[in-house]
């Protein structure tokens, strides 16, 4: 029997749609994720923001007895909730550090006497063992972890203190525990499982369909703030985010927009907190309708009239990329995101992951991984709506019809002939190269003859293909795992051949790379 078919369960979860929330269904997959719950399973639930995450908590904690606890990182989004349950009629608080003593106690004594039907907490708190012994002994009926993705280091906002979440198993080891998301993909869902102890957890993907969002990757071949600009021209005031990859550059471009007339602002980590917050209520308010900013700008921001999220510098994984343009057209009218990027940001990219390590930081290589996977999709010939889908596990569906790669459909061309002339020469030298100094070579331009003008492969694509398209057909042999890049001497960027595999399966011509020209 389905979950779908318990229908005593769902009936009384209806009823409590019906009646304490106004609604008339369930939206999307509410109901797999609530009769999973009710029927005492612990649950992955990743499902797009604003598609009511929250509703599939708070009906099974007010159908079970006891009440239900519900760990999220957002205190203002706490109180939020919290708020409008109570408006509701339903027995909600939440415990932070602001409270009082008196005001925690009244809470407890709630909690106790049956008073309470849900009750939220930061993950700060849970690590209190003040409060993990109080819990301990009270009636818990769920355990609820919203933003979940923080808990997994591969995610895209990892957060050292989520991991004592992992004890919440132990805790509670008889109720239900659920995890929330709206983005991770199957490493980083993986790793929340894992983390978080979950028993067999029932996984619910779905909401990565955006139909009102049309999706363009754009080869940056001029300065950054000329297309950007051209961009802005075409929104006509609309409200709009533009992502930087440093804060130094948000500041720039901001200034650099508001002198060319948009009325943009600047936000990232390094700021003062009421400047940040002033800048965010402008921006809420539409006051300022331009917000460039670094990650630091995102979680808990819902604001339904974006009508577009520019990368100015791509992230580095479909996790972060889908997070930060699925921030446009929350309202459900059309919006757009468009990401630029230039030859060599997965090498650049890649290279921080490595300075990291050598830091002392955790082995990167899943990060890494997600990168070459994510720029294997930005360099690639597929439609953009069906890769995002495909990445995170739900059908792929139709062609969107109108992101870049389905509007250039007409002008593919197969480059793995490019690509075997770039590796067999890079084999032939017999050692890591500089991007540069490889497409010079198989160009045949060298200023002086030496050892590397007399192989065979020197010159082999001259008139064949030019510089731009050989360092983009690099870029994709880097993404699809074919060649890394190394630091030469600490400092140099060079690549080296990664996987023989790979390599061979080019050769033999059954790994084919496509591009646009
Ligand atoms: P999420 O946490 O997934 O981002 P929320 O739980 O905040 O989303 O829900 C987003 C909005 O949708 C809220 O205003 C909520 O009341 C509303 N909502 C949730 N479920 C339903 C439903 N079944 N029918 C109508 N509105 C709903
Ligand atoms: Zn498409």
């Amino acid at each position: 029997m389905s979950l779908l078919e318990r229908a005593p369960d769902l009936a009384a979860a209806n009823e409590i749609l019906h009646r304490v929330f106004g609604y008339e269904q369930f939206r999307g997959k509410q109901a797999e994720v609530i009769s999973a719950v009710l029927a005492g399973r612990d649950v992955l639930a990743v499902l797009p923001t604003g598609g009511g995450k929250s509703l599939c908590y708070q009906i099974p904690a007010l159908l079970r007895p006891g009440f239900g606890l519900v760990i999220s990182p957002l205190i203002a989004l706490m109180s939020d909730q919290v708020n409008a349950l109570v408006a509701r009629g339903v027995k909600a608080a939440k415990l932070d550090s602001t409270q009082d003593l008196t005001q925690r106690g009244d809470i407890w004594d709630a909690a106790r006497t049956g008073e309470l039907d849900l009750l939220y907490l930061s993950p700060e708190a849970l690590a209190s063992p003040f409060v993990r012994d109080k819990l301990s002994r009270l009636p818990v009926n769920l355990v609820a972890i919203d933003e979940a993705h923080c808990i997994s280091q591969w995610g895209h906002d990892f957060r050292p203190e989520y991991r004592a979440l992992g004890q919440v198993k132990a805790l509670f080891p008889d109720v239900p525990a659920m995890a929330l998301t709206a983005t991770a993909d199957h490493v980083t869902r993986a790793d929340i499982c894992a983390a978080l102890h979950l028993d067999n957890p029932v996984e619910v993907v779905a909401g990565f369909d955006r139909p009102n969002l049309s999706l363009r990757f754009v080869r940056r071949k001029g300065a950054a703030l000329k297309e950007i600009s051209a961009l802005l021209q075409r929104q006509k005031g609309a409200s709009g985010i533009i992502y930087c990859g440093s804060r130094d550059g948000t500041e720039k471009l901001a200034r650099a927009l508001s002198l060319e007339g948009f009325s943009a602002t600047a936000y990232h980590a390094g700021l003062p907190a009421n400047t940040r917050e002033d800048r965010l209520k402008a921006f809420m308010a539409g006051k300022a309708k331009i917000m460039v900013a670094t990650i630091a700008f995102g979680m808990g921001i819902n604001k339904a009239d974006v009508r577009f999220v520019v990368h100015a510098d791509p992230p580095s994984s479909m996790e972060a990329y889908w997070q930060e343009v699925g921030r446009a057209g929350r309202d459900g009218l059309p919006a757009s995101g468009v990401c630029f990027y230039a030859p060599g940001d997965l090498g650049w990219a890649v290279r921080r992951l490595t300075l990291r390590e050598n830091e002392g930081a955790a082995d990167q290589s899943v990060q890494k991984q997600k990168a070459r996977d994510f720029f294997a999709t930005v360099l690639g010939p597929d439609c953009r709506r069906q890769a995002v889908k495909r990445y995170f596990g739900e059908e792929a569906g139709g062609a969107c019809g109108t992101c870049d790669n389905c509007l250039s459909r007409g002008r593919l061309t197969d480059v793995t002939e490019a690509a075997q002339m770039l590796m067999s020469a890079l084999y032939r030298l017999n050692g890591p190269r500089g991007r540069k100094k490889l497409v010079e070579h198989v160009l045949g331009k060298s200023d002086k003859p030496d050892y590397t003008t007399r192989i065979k492969t020197y010159g082999i694509a001259k008139g064949h293909y030019d510089a731009p398209l050989l360092t983009h057909v690099l870029d994709q042999c880097e993404a699809a795992g074919v060649i890394a890049e190394e630091l030469y001497d600490g400092k140099m960027p060079i690549v080296a051949l990664r996987d023989s595999d790979l390599l061979k399966q080019l050769f033999k011509g059954d790994l084919k790379l496509t591009a646009k020209i």
